[in-house]
């Protein structure tokens, strides 16, 4: 299998819809997903809070959710920082087999597979860019 050394995200054109826009990458690994991440937070300018890392996992590989810093969680009240924002961040890895293969044709079976899912739903503030800047989607892996 052919290693890639640059992560590739692909916006998923089908699923996406208004306020909610679903990725692809090539991830396949946590550590993979971390290092993006710090490239997709500096290039929209937002923040995350863990919410959940599901553990009973099936048919992935990796499965974390976090929700944008400036939610109510962890805020008390008044806070400057909650400004009530319900935006959610979503990373999934799949795993890659036949059956997933049979059902995620179109991202699965390529030459580099987009096993990862990257699911965000739009913020009510202003974020660095606009919510579909898509500068983070080619970036070179930090090898
Ligand atoms: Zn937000």
């Amino acid at each position: 299998m052919n290693i890639p050394s640059e992560y590739v995200v692909e916006k998923d054109k089908k699923l996406s819809k208004d306020g909610k826009l679903i990725l692809r990458a090539n991830f396949t690994s946590k550590e993979e997903v971390e290092e993006w991440l710090q490239i997709y937070k500096s290039s929209t300018s937002t923040e995350w809070i863990i919410k959940d890392e599901p553990k009973d996992l099936k048919k992935l590989v990796f499965h974390k959710y976090w929700l944008c810093q400036l939610s109510k969680l962890n805020k008390s009240k008044n806070s400057k920082r909650d400004k009530g924002c319900k935006s959610r961040l979503d990373i999934k890895i799949k795993k890659i087999n036949k059956d997933t293969v049979k059902n995620d044709r179109f991202f699965l079976k390529r030459e580099t597979p987009l096993p990862a899912v990257i699911t965000i739903t739009q913020h009510n503030h202003k974020t660095k860019g606009c919510f579909e800047t898509l500068k983070y989607l080619r970036v070179a892996k930090d090898t």
